[in-house]
């Protein structure tokens, strides 16, 4: 039978000119400017003990470094490079997003994880600024001249955050904030904090409704302490908030309709995630692959022994599959899509792929997985992490169980 050549559809899996370009000047990039840092450091950066104080803080040396990095990735217009290029990025496309922070992530743990605007960056929720808050806040951060933060989570309230206590209370001109968030990525050195505040009840506007984003900045709220997570000491804190008062033009996007705005960009946070995850598992995979080909027990490389060959094949497997997943729904958000059940479900993979490859990882090298001087148990710290923050499992699941109406 006389075969037909089949329209093509309009899927591609190929990386574009501009994002080879842009994966390639990272690499070019984390060579020439971060590494150099982290040698600099010594081993007040290589010794994870030696980069806290005494109350888990970074030292300031360490703390130089991060900004440095910070700053000269966004010289070089990589920080934010997915924000419009109106606010100062260059507009990139999610799967070009993903494709870079993938791309750094899988160099490992390091300062390079400073190179791309994490949680301490400008993320869309910030690109709303209007009149001054563009200046003060929106663009030095997207210089990496100034860092936030962003504050949703209580003693009281996390995966069901929009039952929050803290409240912001009109009184004449200004609003008057109380409250108190903890688990806050980067309070400790944030220039300022975007603090989301109850401002009308439930009653009146629904549970989604009602909740407002102010800027706060870092001398108007107290870091009261804190909250140091096994695998990341240092960098999340406490913020109370005792009558704090802000003229209106601390409002940030839209007044009682934070939470829908940040829904807006919910499914974003879970990608990154997602790409943070499969970079570490790529890093995991090949270090993995090293060792079973190295090291050698009973006459062999240990990777000659199924019960090793098998957990890299695994992660192998699970690391494509998952990697498939966040491009597709890189490319359906490319398409205008808000595509919340496929971010749950690359949040959910990637961070689980992560773990047990991490698990994996650590057992392939021994009692050498174990040891302060590789990074195979930081791995595995920073994957129970990233199955708790943006959303538990628990709270990816329930999405997927809801669209499929079990729910
Ligand atoms: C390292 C780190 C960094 C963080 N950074 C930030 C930040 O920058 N800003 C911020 O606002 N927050 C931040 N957080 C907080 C984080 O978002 C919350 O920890 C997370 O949302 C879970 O909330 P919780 O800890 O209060 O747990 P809870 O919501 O109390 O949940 C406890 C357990 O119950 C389960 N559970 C809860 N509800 C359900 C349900 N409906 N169905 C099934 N299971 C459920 C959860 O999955 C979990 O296993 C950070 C946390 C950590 C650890």
């Amino acid at each position: 039978m006389a075969t037909q050549e089949a329209p093509r559809a309009g899927v591609s899996f190929e990386t574009d000119e501009e994002t080879s370009l842009i994966l390639s000047s990272l690499e070019e990039f984390l060579e020439r400017e971060v590494e150099p840092l982290e040698d600099d450091l010594g081993e007040t950066w290589s010794n994870p003990r030696k980069r806290h104080e005494v109350d888990g803080r970074l030292v300031p040396e360490v703390r130089e470094a991060i900004e440095t990095v910070r700053k000269r990735s966004a010289e070089a217009g990589f920080y934010a490079m997915n924000l419009p290029e109106e606010v100062g990025g260059e507009g990139v496309s999610n799967v070009t997003w993903y494709r870079a922070i993938k791309h750094v992530a899988a160099t490992g743990p390091g300062l390079s994880e400073y190179v791309l605007a994490g949680p301490e960056g400008p993320k869309p929720l910030l690109a709303q600024a209007e009149g001054k808050q563009v200046e003060r806040y929106l663009e030095p951060c997207v210089r990496g001249e100034k860092s936030t933060a962003f504050a949703q989570t209580e003693p009281g309230v996390g995966s069901d955050s929009p039952n929050m206590s803290t409240t912001a209370e009109r009184d004449g001109d200004e609003w008057v904030l109380n409250g108190h968030k903890q688990w806050i990525t980067n309070a400790p050195y944030a220039d300022f904090v975007q603090v989301f505040a109850r401002t009308s009840p439930v009653e009146e506007m629904g549970r989604y409704g009602g909740i407002t984003c102010f800027v706060v900045e870092a001398d108007e709220h107290e870091v009261a302490s804190l909250n140091n997570a096994v695998g990341m000491t240092g960098m999340q804190g406490e913020i109370v908030l005792d009558d704090v008062r802000l003229s209106d033009d601390r409002v940030l996007g839209t007044e009682d309709g934070a939470f829908y705005d940040a829904m807006e960009f919910l499914s974003l946070g879970r990608l990154e995630i997602g790409a943070r995850a499969l970079g570490h598992t790529e890093f995991l995979i090949d270090r993995g692959v090293d060792y079973a080909t190295e090291r050698e027990a009973f006459g062999r490389p240990i990777g000659k022994f199924q019960g090793v060959s098998h957990k890299l094949a695994r992660a192998r497997a699970d690391a494509f599959a998952a990697d498939a997943a966040a491009l597709r729904l890189a490319w359906l958000m490319d398409d205008g899509e808000q595509a919340i059940e496929e971010s749950s479900i690359v949040k959910y993979l990637a961070t689980n792929v992560m773990f047990d490859v991490a698990d994996d990882v650590v057992q392939i090298y021994g009692g050498d997985g174990l040891s302060e001087d590789n990074p195979f148990m930081e791995e595995l710290e920073t994957a129970r992490i990233l199955r708790i923050v943006e959303g538990t499992d628990e709270i990816q699941l329930n999405t997927i169980a809801k669209e499929l109406g079990v729910m």
